[in-house]
């Protein structure tokens, strides 16, 4: 009986939340609630080298000197293969699993080092990134940088490419425990922005990246700046170039159905 009653006052409880909830909410978003929780373009998080930053080059140059230094060799295809990959990750690849983690952070160091004194003054933004990240602004799309890169390189970038201030949130490599293509740092991201990971672009040159976009449950628009566009399939678009891109394209990687129309490339 006790049992009956605790049913039937909880049915009752019930009842009267749902009243009281219903008066709140006004009948034509009642209506279309189901509608309201569809996936919607709020943010885009962006990769930083390879999709802001022209850096490559000098990634290479870092690698091939402090892998040089301790005779191992490190093809250009090495380089695109790991290419998006925090430096843990590739430095394993290369000297072995068996390395120590002093001897990891030591070469990791190193090589940055490389890179930021080959790459001070001689950056450039790739094309259409300036003006992608001032019309995303301009119609209040939240915009964050996630990126493998340690926090030191992050700054050379956004502080000689004139984005200081650009990005509401950064992620940098060693905030999350997982480098891509884990969709760690760009759940983080997501998260620091108070944004579903459902209505995130992410902006992403490499494979690892594209993989950890999909992997966070987040749409992806691929530049071929470093990788060929057979390559980025996983993305939801691919584009050769980030110039012609509008806001109004990535806003609509969410209205069409899979088989929908490509951005113009
Ligand atoms: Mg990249």
């Amino acid at each position: 009986m006790h049992y009956l009653m605790g049913r039937w006052w909880r049915k009752v409880k019930r009842h009267k939340l749902s009243l009281r909830h219903r008066g709140k909410i006004p009948a034509a978003r009642r209506k279309n609630r189901k509608v309201m929780t569809k996936d919607r373009f709020e943010a885009v998080l962006w990769d930083m080298d390879g999709v802001i930053a022209d850096t490559g080059h000098y990634h290479l140059m870092g690698w091939h000197e402090v892998f040089g230094r301790r005779g191992l060799k490190y093809s250009d295809d090495d380089f695109r293969r790991n290419f998006g990959k925090r430096n843990d990750a590739i430095i394993r690849s290369v000297v072995g699993e068996g390395i120590a983690l002093e001897e990891v952070e030591a070469i990791a160091v190193e090589k940055e080092i490389v890179f930021r004194r080959k790459a001070a003054g001689n950056l450039r933004l790739f094309p259409g990134v300036m003006e992608l990240i001032n019309s995303l602004k301009e119609y209040g799309v939240k915009i964050a940088l996630a990126s493998s890169a340690p926090i030191e390189n992050i700054q050379l970038v956004t502080r000689t490419m004139g984005l200081d201030g650009s990005f509401e949130v950064i992620v940098w490599g060693r905030e999350v425990t997982e480098g891509k293509p884990s969709p760690q740092g760009f759940l983080l991201a997501a998260r620091r922005l108070s944004v579903e990971p459902r209505n995130c672009v992410v902006i992403e040159d490499s494979v690892a990246g594209v993989t950890a976009a999909k992997r966070a449950g987040m749409k992806c628009l691929a530049v071929t700046n470093t990788n060929p566009r057979e390559r980025l399939v996983e993305a939801d678009s691919v584009v050769d170039t980030l110039e012609k891109v509008k806001v109004a394209d990535l806003a609509g990687l969410f209205n069409f159905p899979p088989e929908r129309e490509k951005p113009s490339s």
